[in-house]
């Protein structure tokens, strides 16, 4: 991969406006939700509908990617208690290594992530994750944020808690994210042991919780919501770089579908 373009920063705010905090939009969801049956061999086995763009983690130049790929993220925090910190986000294989249970079980915004380099999971995976962390938190002692799971999610408990040995062996590092696990799940339970346990650090949501805190739910484009709506789809901020909100706050985050 090149390095990084600079652009200079732009005064529009929203999905899609460029600026210094993003290259480009290419690995994030384009188009219209794309659905698919039951019958689906990708639905039915439980993995992606693009095998060809899973890879094995040797076979990757790295894991953790920074945010300035992705037009959602960002690159740096620019605001707040994590201000300064470089973004990474991390990618696995959707259905793969998610539950069943997930609501978009058919209609994975992963289907049409063409570009997404989703990493395969298992020891391998974890032994260079903890590489990278390591040399992340070498880089970067001041404080780096890790946005878990573009695609993908939680596959087992023992991968949550290698985040809780991370959190407590790495203390620069920052994770925020959503999990489709249910929270008393078996990964679920450890996602909130750890928010208990780190919740400066630590600011997973759950998918589909619509509780007063600690969830993430989507809701149509101009429903009404008791939740406050992701700033950088009303166009409020420009990225999560920006915005601060999802570990400023535990409050429950409305998404509009898209
Ligand atoms: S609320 Fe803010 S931090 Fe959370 S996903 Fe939206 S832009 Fe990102």
């Amino acid at each position: 991969m090149s390095a990084a373009v600079e652009i200079a920063p732009t005064t529009r705010k929203g999905y899609g406006s460029g600026g210094a905090q993003r290259r480009f939009e290419a690995i994030d969801a384009r188009g219209s939700r794309r659905h698919f049956a039951d019958t689906h061999p990708a639905i039915a086995e439980g993995r992606t509908v693009m095998p060809s763009r899973v890879f094995q983690p040797g076979e990757l130049p790295r894991l953790l990617v920074s945010g300035v790929n992705s037009r959602k993220i960002g690159k740096k925090v620019t605001k707040g208690r994590w201000k300064g910190a470089p973004i990474f986000t991390l990618t696995l294989e959707e259905r793969a290594t998610c539950p069943r249970t997930c609501s978009e079980w058919r209609t994975c915004y992963g289907s049409n992530m063409q570009y997404a380099r989703r990493i395969a999971h298992g020891p391998e995976f974890e032994r260079l994750l903890w590489q990278e962390l390591e040399a992340k938190q070498a880089a970067h002692p001041a404080g780096f944020v890790v946005r878990l799971h573009v695609l993908g999610d939680f596959y087992s408990p023992d991968y949550v808690e290698l985040w809780g040995e991370a959190l407590a062996v790495f203390p620069a590092l920052r994770v925020f994210g959503y999990t489709a696990r249910e929270p008393d799940s078996p990964e679920g339970a450890v996602v909130r042991e750890l928010l208990g346990l780190h919740p400066d650090r630590w600011c997973i949501r759950f998918s589909g919780l619509d509780a007063d805190t600690d969830g993430a739910v989507v809701i149509e484009r101009g429903e009404a919501t008791r939740h406050t709506i992701c700033p950088a789809q009303t166009g409020g901020t420009d990225c999560c770089a920006t915005c601060a909100l999802c570990w400023h706050s535990d409050q429950t985050i409305a998404f509009w579908r898209h």
